[in-house]
């Protein structure tokens, strides 16, 4: 047991959560926020959150106070869609999804047939998670079971809360990354039973997209979802028009590309989308039925040319979502830059993103998205100490132009245009500095 997580902690500087969404009920209520505030963790969890001066008087006189006063305490990122075996391919030139997925993105995952290679990346991608201020995500890896395995061992090792799974593809691309459906079935199966409910770990059933799965796969990984309680469902929808396309051909009985996953019963509240861009009305009225949550991923989105997501219509749907980098679609592991890009793709759209909003994204709605707003997202009392210090002051230009923001919304909207990671100052796992 780390000797941290046994006594009381306690951390001074200003605090920011949320317990609503700013869009979906009065603004003022949707957050809390101290501007000399205290932090009080006790055995890795939230204690309280107060204003320092009340909250610091109830302290025992030897309480060691880490001081991080001047920068922003806030729960930590929530990345709801990435792909580690993709972060040696990140900033890759010019091409559009199908195209990119065959040059870029499949040879690579194919070296993850090597194990060393794979712990390799794991470790500079959990560094990267932490440097940026990510203390949540929900992962994609490699056909190859070792990759989830690899990725789960170290993730335990660091108390991260991870969701991850490998992917099921047995069609439609190279054969290096093909699985054998029975092979692939009982290799998920062992995953799970391996890892699922480890530490903070959780297991997604994987279907990379329907394009790379064949119909007995899909209904495979129904099989493997309902094997256990509290899986999750990742899988990617409606990121490109040719791969739409595409999904019409390989599964022409289809209203949508939504009805494939339905007809396969892998729609409901455990599932996340990422992108859902080009969506009909009828397909986004019925996520919001099934309750499944999507990942907004504008970084990968704007450099892939995938086109924008309309947040407005999924708000009003009352679809929950979250913030996904997309790694190596996107081309940060930055949250704070992604925040930048999603500002951007909603600003093309006449839908303007308030910094509230985004910051609500990045933390409690990409925990309530993925069904862990219990646990993480926000500093009410018991919820798991994860949280990420913001330095105002990272750039010189940052500097300047916080001297003359007035507000707290106008401070979180230069954090977010003009930040990244030189503004993650400290990152903590439950209360422990990593
Ligand atoms: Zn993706």
């Amino acid at each position: 047991m780390n000797p941290d997580r046994e006594k009381q902690q306690a951390f001074k500087g200003s605090i920011l959560f949320f317990t609503a969404d700013p869009d979906r009920s009065d603004s003022q209520e949707a957050y809390t926020y101290y501007e000399e505030g205290l932090l009080l963790v006790r055995e890795g969890l939230v204690e309280a959150a107060g204003p320092f001066a009340e909250l610091a008087e109830t302290l025992p006189p030897e309480t060691d106070i880490t001081d991080y006063s001047g920068r922003l305490i806030i729960p930590g990122f929530v990345d709801t869609h990435i792909h580690y075996p993709q972060t040696d391919i990140i900033a890759s030139y010019g091409k559009q999804l199908l195209e990119w997925l065959e040059k870029y993105a499949f040879p690579r995952e194919g070296m993850f047939a090597d194990a060393g290679y794979a712990a390799d990346v794991t470790d500079f991608f959990l560094q990267e998670l932490f440097r940026n201020g990510t203390t949540t995500a929900q992962v994609m890896c490699t056909v190859h079971p070792q990759s989830a395995e690899i990725l789960f061992e170290k993730a335990l090792e660091k108390n991260l809360r991870l969701i991850a799974g490998k992917t099921l593809m047995n069609c439609n691309a190279p054969d290096y990354l093909l699985d054998d459906n029975t092979k692939g079935f009982h290799a998920s199966l062992a995953l799970i039973e391996r890892w699922h409910g480890q530490g903070r770990l959780s297991y997604a059933v994987t279907p990379r997209f329907a394009i790379t799965s064949t119909e007995s796969q899909l209904e495979k990984a129904a099989d493997l979802l309902n094997s256990r309680g509290g899986l999750y469902l990742h899988t990617h929808l409606s990121e490109n028009h040719a791969e739409i396309d595409m999904i019409q051909t390989l599964f022409p009985w289809s209203r949508d590309y939504l009805d494939v996953y339905e007809r396969f019963e892998l729609v409901g509240p455990r599932t996340t989308f990422a992108h859902a861009i080009h969506l009909s009305p009828a397909e986004i009225e019925r996520i919001a039925v099934s309750g499944a949550a999507v990942s907004f991923c504008p970084a990968s989105n704007l450099f892939i040319g995938s086109g924008l997501f309309n947040l407005e219509n999924m708000t009003a749907a009352g679809i929950p979502v979250g913030i996904g980098t997309d790694v190596g679609g996107g081309a940060s592991f930055s949250i704070l830059k992604t925040m930048a890009e999603a500002y951007k793709v909603l600003q093309l759209q006449g839908q303007s993103l308030s910094a509230l909003k985004a910051f609500y994204l990045a933390t409690l709605g990409g925990a309530t998205a993925l069904g862990l707003a219990d646990r993480i997202g926000s500093f009410l009392p018991g919820r798991e100490a994860d949280f990420t210090v913001l330095n105002f002051d990272a750039t010189p230009l940052m500097e300047r132009r916080i001297a003359v923001s007035e507000t707290l919304e106008e401070r979180l909207f230069v954090l977010m245009m003009l930040g990244d990671d030189r503004s993650i100052s400290h990152t903590h796992i439950m209360g422990t500095p990593v």
